[in-house]
């Protein structure tokens, strides 16, 4: 790994403050060929911060280094879809472009063509549209693992061994228990001030494992901002000299794996008498073939990252069958107590892996729950 003591992070501080010459940094931000984020940036003009994505300028990239593109057709387009403010470089409006990805096409709108195949935004885009006046709201909770640079050991851990048991690490405090809170408070103020809508942390069960709350959001925000959430966290941990791992079972064993849990809702949901909507989607995700449908999609791998994790045992229900229960944290839907109390609210697939695709997860499940109502 880089000797990062050498590049201190003190040193480039004293260069944030600089005045720009009225231009701002905008950092473009995508998906790679691998799910990865990938980013680059350009100089935009300073009336530009506050443009909406749609008038930001379309850029390309080198689709062959990322595997997104042949290297003799290379040139991949971003389209902004998000803009948020950027932490990193605070101090002149400078700004963080969520984009997707398209083939070119000099006859498309802008010169734009396809969406190319990783691109899973578009379809999730189109779903939402459809089902717009449902208005879902999403709550996304994101668990990651903190990993020294060798990738194998957990934050924290002894070199060659293991931690005493699960137990007291759950939102735990103490250098016993809580390792890594300096990455966690540094990711809730960058989203903060990003702009993106994180609703909580708390230490998990894992030691060296966290979580963060993104939501609730409405329609394809959602995806957007778990994704420039993800980016962020990336980024704090590159400072750190720390690695962030999403894998939804990181240690084999007697260790909680991490996941992402989705709280999901509509207006009918959320209004009076809401409960009948919300068992009307209990009945359609156990329509026979849901399951394996779903659990294809809630992880990068088509369920087997997922077959690790969702065990039955460890707080998760096992991806062999679809259950809900209220209260239940051992099936696979959980109904908050507070929501057959009040016969409104939302619910909780408890499901989705750490490392799911939120543009495909939140779609499959409109498409399930919602969509039919609208067909
Ligand atoms: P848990 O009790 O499972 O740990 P958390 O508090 O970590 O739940 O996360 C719950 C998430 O659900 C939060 O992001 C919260 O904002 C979100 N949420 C709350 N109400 C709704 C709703 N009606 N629809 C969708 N999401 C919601
Ligand atoms: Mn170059
Ligand atoms: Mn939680
Ligand atoms: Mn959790
Ligand atoms: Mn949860």
């Amino acid at each position: 790994m880089p000797p990062y003591t050498k590049c201190d992070l003190s040193i480039q501080a004293r260069f944030a403050e600089l005045p720009q010459g009225g231009k701002i940094m905008a950092e473009y931000i995508w998906v790679g060929g691998n799910g990865e984020l990938r980013c680059k940036t350009r100089t935009l003009e300073a009336k530009d911060a506050k443009a909406a994505p749609a008038d930001l300028p379309i850029w390309n990239f080198d689709g062959s280094s990322t595997e997104q593109a042949p290297g003799d057709d290379s040139e991949v387009l971003l389209k902004p879809c998000a803009v948020y403010k950027d932490p990193f470089r605070p101090g002149s409006d400078n700004i963080l472009v969520l984009c997707d990805c398209y083939k070119p096409d000099p006859d498309g709108p802008r010169g734009l063509g396809e969406p190319i195949p990783t691109n899973t935004r578009a379809e999730c885009e189109k779903i939402m549209t459809k089902i717009k006046a449902a208005e879902p709201w999403f709550g996304i909770e994101q668990e990651y693992t903190l990993f020294e640079p060798d990738k194998k050991t957990p934050y924290g851990w002894p070199k060659n061994g293991e931690p005493g048991p699960q137990g007291p690490y759950y939102c735990s405090i103490g250098t016993e228990n809580a390792f890594g809170r300096a990455v966690c408070e540094a990711h809730y103020k960058a989203c903060l001030y990003a702009g993106i809508n994180i609703s909580g942390i708390n230490g998990e069960v894992m030691p060296g494992q966290w979580e963060y709350q993104v939501g609730p959001c409405t329609g394809i925000e959602s995806p957007d901002q778990l994704l420039a959430s993800r980016y962020l966290l990336i980024r704090v941990c590159e400072q750190y000299g720390v690695v962030v791992s999403f894998d939804p079972k990181p240690i084999p064993g007697d260790w909680n794996g991490a996941g992402c849990h989705t709280n999901v809702s509509t207006k009918e949901m959320r209004a009076e008498g809401g409960y009948e909507a919300i068992k009307k989607a209990m009945e359609r995700l156990g329509a026979p073939g849901k399951q394996e449908e779903h659990i294809q999609a809630y992880d990068p791998s088509g369920g087997l990252d997922n077959q690790r994790r969702l065990t039955g045992a460890h707080e998760t229900a096992s991806y062999k069958e679809f259950s809900w229960g209220v209260a239940n944290r051992g099936c696979s839907v959980r109904i908050p107590r507070m929501t057959e109390k009040e016969k409104k609210g939302y619910f909780e697939d408890r499901r989705p892996a750490s490392n799911m695709d939120p543009y495909i997860v939140t779609g499959k499940i409109m498409e399930t729950t919602v969509l039919p109502d609208f067909q």
